[in-house]
């Protein structure tokens, strides 16, 4: 009799201990991870406008500088914080490039590029969270347009710069109330500002402090809806951006038109960086000749500085040049700045410091922290979901100054 009780006891006990090893596992499943990403916002835009609500993400959770990669353009760097890894290893290795293993022309301008898989490489996180059953929503990351492996997210829109950003923010709302069997646990959106006005009006501008103060009032909206659901506590947020803003000086233009001969280049592309794809006959003439101009760095693919993580792609233009912070430079017969202001250079600047902001359940709160390569947000929503990361070039001691 005596043993017969000890066996249901321990039989109980058994029961018991799975049921709650079981829940315990399905309350971290029950985590979710809303990123939104505001294109150009400098890291020290905060202290030059009022942004009370970036401020008290800031009380509430933790904030650093975000280090783009290099090059600091958008493409690069949102396909980056996607993947985890570093242009050089993800493909999308400039905003405009030339592919020699498929033969084509990558330009964000072009929609048949931009959806060509071919361009896309490593695993993008919405895919490692729907291959380990994850449902994922994003509203114009970059990457999720195509389906990069045959697969996309769950939830995806093709890129309408029309859509107001406010529609934005009501379709994140409606997809965290979705049923729970079809909700998506991993959301990411795009706001294309405050980096085009920060091209046209430059970043100490009226217009761009305007345009800064209003997003931080779109987050006030967000963050007074997404607080009266009920799932509100299982949030983790981040707000981030992708890259700064610098000034043109206008002394400093340089157009290579001056100095080379646009026929001896198979590709050119022009801007910051410039990727020059030389004929190789030409190659050591060309760089020689670059060394003498003016407000520029230019390196053969080869030799570019290891910082920049950037060089091994077979996408890399055999010369790349750099140029000096505020510098700008095109390769045309006639030509001149479409812009007051821009990014891509050197992504250890201080203006092409990125903002990073997370709050909620898994972070920390109220810290400052040290600034943080934006290749770690790969790891940090695979860390916050329980999902396996693919290879990626985040590091584990950065992710865990984050997390509480
Ligand atoms: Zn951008």
């Amino acid at each position: 009799m005596k043993k017969r009780i000890i066996f249901v006891f321990l039989a109980i006990s058994a029961v018991l201990y799975f049921f709650y090893a079981s829940s315990s596992q399905d309350s971290k499943a029950d985590r979710y991870v809303v990123v939104l990403s505001l294109d150009g916002f400098r890291s020290d835009y905060p202290e030059m406008a009022h942004t009370p609500t970036l401020d008290s993400l800031e009380r509430v959770g933790v904030r650093a500088d975000f280090r783009p990669c290099f090059p600091s353009v958008t493409f690069s760097n949102h396909y980056a914080m996607a993947t985890g890894l570093h242009p050089d290893h993800h493909g999308l290795i400039n905003n405009f490039f030339y592919a020699e293993d498929l033969d084509k022309i990558y330009t964000i301008g072009n929609r048949e590029a931009v959806a060509n898989p071919g361009f896309y490489e490593g695993e993008p996180i919405w895919n490692t969270a729907e291959r380990q059953g994850v449902k994922a929503a994003n509203y114009y990351w970059v990457g999720s347009e195509t389906a990069v492996n045959g697969r996309q997210p769950s939830i995806w829109k093709p890129f309408d710069s029309d859509v107001p950003f406010k529609n934005r923010a009501d379709s994140i709302l409606a997809w965290l109330q979705l049923p729970e069997e079809e909700r998506p646990h991993l959301l990411m959106w795009y706001i294309e500002e405050p980096d085009a006005i920060g091209h046209r009006a430059t970043p100490d501008s009226t217009a761009t402090r305007q345009m800064v103060e209003e997003l931080d009032q779109l987050l006030n909206y967000f963050f007074t809806e997404v607080r009266q659901l009920d799932i509100f506590d299982r949030i983790d947020f981040i707000v981030l951006s992708d890259h700064g803003m610098a000034t043109y000086y206008p002394e400093n233009y340089v157009n290579l038109n001056d100095y080379l001969p646009r026929d001896s280049f198979d590709h050119v592309f022009d801007g910051v960086p410039t990727l020059l794809y030389t004929k190789e006959s030409y190659r050591e003439t060309a760089y020689q000749i670059l060394q003498a101009v003016p407000h520029i760095k230019a390196y053969k693919k080869e030799e570019i500085p290891s910082r920049f993580n950037y060089g091994t792609h077979p996408r890399v233009s055999n010369l790349v040049v750099v140029p000096e912070i505020g510098t700008y430079v095109q390769f045309r017969a006639d030509a001149a700045p479409r812009y007051a202001a821009t990014h891509g250079y050197d992504n250890y600047e201080p203006s092409m410091q990125a903002i990073f902001y997370a709050a909620g359940p898994s972070f920390k709160t109220g810290e400052r922290l040290p600034a943080i390569a934006n290749v770690n947000l790969y790891l940090l929503i695979c860390k916050l979901l329980e999902l396996d990361p693919a290879p990626n070039d985040g590091t584990e001691e950065e992710v865990a100054l984050i997390l509480k």
